[in-house]
Order: C-alpha cells, then sequence, then structure tokens
C-alpha cells in the first residue's frame, strides 16, 4: 500500500471525504500515468472547492493495478499524484494525502471494494464517520467500508455512465463531484 500524508497540511476536524481518483476528479484514460493525459473530470474543480470550504479534510484513495500489471512504475504514479495535488493546491484546495492500492493479481487487503486503504487512515486520524463520505464512480469505490458506516455516494462521470442501475437505500447518486458538494452540504445542514 502506498500511503502518503502531508504534515504540513493543517487538520480540519474530523470530518473527512474519501475520494477516488479516475473517473471521479480526473478524466478516465484507462491506466493513466502521462501528466500530459490528465484532465479534470466536468464540474470536478467547483466540487473540491465546495468541500474544501466546508472544512472537510480530503484523502484520494485509488486503485492503481496499472503499477501491478507492469504499465507504470511507483515513480510514474507519485509524479502525477503530485502535479494532480499542486494543481488543486492552485486552487485552493489541498489534500490532506493520498493512498493507493498498487496489486494486481495478489491477494491483497486494499484494492477496492476492500476496506484496508480505509482502515490505514483511520490508524492514523480520529474521524466523525456520520459526517464522512466516500465517493467514487464505481461501485467498488462505494462498497470500501460499508461496513465501517460512512455515508456513500456514487457519480455519473467515469465509469458512472450506468450507475443508476446501482441505485440504493444506503448509497447516494449525483451527476458530478459538484452536485456531491450540494448533497454534503445539504446533508450536514439537517444532521446539524
Ligand atoms: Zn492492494
Amino acid at each position: 500500500m502506498i500511503i502518503k500524508l502531508n504534515d504540513t497540511i493543517p487538520l480540519k476536524g474530523k470530518k473527512f471525504i474519501f475520494l477516488d481518483r479516475d473517473g471521479t476528479i480526473n478524466v478516465e484514460r484507462n491506466y493513466l500515468y502521462e501528466i500530459s493525459k490528465f484532465e479534470f473530470e466536468y464540474k470536478a474543480v467547483e466540487g473540491l472547492i465546495s468541500l474544501a470550504s466546508q472544512d472537510f479534510n480530503l484523502i484520494i484513495i485509488t486503485n492503481q493495478s496499472g503499477i501491478g500489471r507492469g504499465y507504470y512504475t511507483i515513480k510514474d504514479f507519485t509524479m502525477l499524484q503530485s502535479y494532480i495535488i499542486r494543481k488543486c493546491s492552485s486552487y485552493g484546495v489541498e489534500f490532506l494525502g493520498y493512498v493507493a492500492c498498487p496489486h494486481y493479481k495478489e491477494n491483497c487487503e486494499c484494492r477496492k471494494p476492500k476496506d484496508g486503504m480505509l482502515r490505514a487512515i483511520q490508524e492514523r486520524f480520529e474521524i466523525d464517520k456520520e459526517y464522512s463520505w466516500i465517493v467514487g464512480d464505481k461501485v467498488s469505490d462505494t462498497e470500501t467500508g460499508r461496513s465501517l458506516g460512512y455515508q456513500s455516494c456514487l457519480l455519473g462521470t467515469g465509469h458512472g455512465k450506468n450507475n443508476f442501475e446501482h441505485k440504493s437505500d444506503n448509497t447516494y447518486f449525483v451527476k458530478n463531484l459538484s452536485e456531491f458538494a450540494n448533497l454534503v452540504r445539504k446533508t450536514n445542514e439537517r444532521l446539524y
């Protein structure tokens, strides 16, 4: 498991949002590692800015089996990852860090929908799960940590074009990250 946390980012309380990366923050490019091919998803920047302004700690949780498959290296991954974090920072969005599963065929505990990446973060921070969310474009994103008690939301971006059929009582569905940020705002107003 690859874990990178930025100690210089001040913690914003105990509310966390765990975001998938490919198809959620950036346009899905199947095993993306080239910075030149990086492109933000529709309304992703707006969504991230809103979530940051709502005082959430933001962490990227991403399956990167392209490393295990030999399509790109950990260094390729971390270089793109640093680029994304810098790019978001230029919009005023600071990520607390990221966690990645580099495995492919290994029977690991971190590849989503398994919850190893979430557990690793839980060991480091006190998290108020009732107010914290998992968001992504795949059911494997929302399934991860379902038993851990987070709120979850599927997006219509990336692989999410077919997600309407997976709409269920315990997972929300919205079109993009900006709509997700609105959903989070409304839900928090109701909870407080
Ligand atoms: Zn793994």
